[in-house]
């Protein structure tokens, strides 16, 4: 386990919020981020208060069957 502060992809009732510089530890084998119980907790309140959250970022989302030429 590696610890490290990312931005992470934080899903809480149905809902898939990101946030920033967040202290995770992350596994060195499959990358999956874990959190602590106070930051765990934390992610869930900022998301639980989403509607307070001021920056929205986009990304690309691809298609996996998507045509490539
Ligand atoms: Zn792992």
């Amino acid at each position: 386990m590696r610890h490290a502060v990312t931005r992470v992809r934080f899903h809480f009732k149905g809902d898939t919020i990101y946030v920033d510089h967040v202290p995770t530890w992350t596994c060195t084998r499959c990358h999956e981020p874990y959190f602590d119980a106070p930051v765990y907790k934390r992610l869930a309140a900022i998301a639980t208060h989403r509607g307070k959250i001021k920056k929205t970022v986009s990304f690309p989302l691809a298609e996996y069957a998507m045509a490539l030429d």
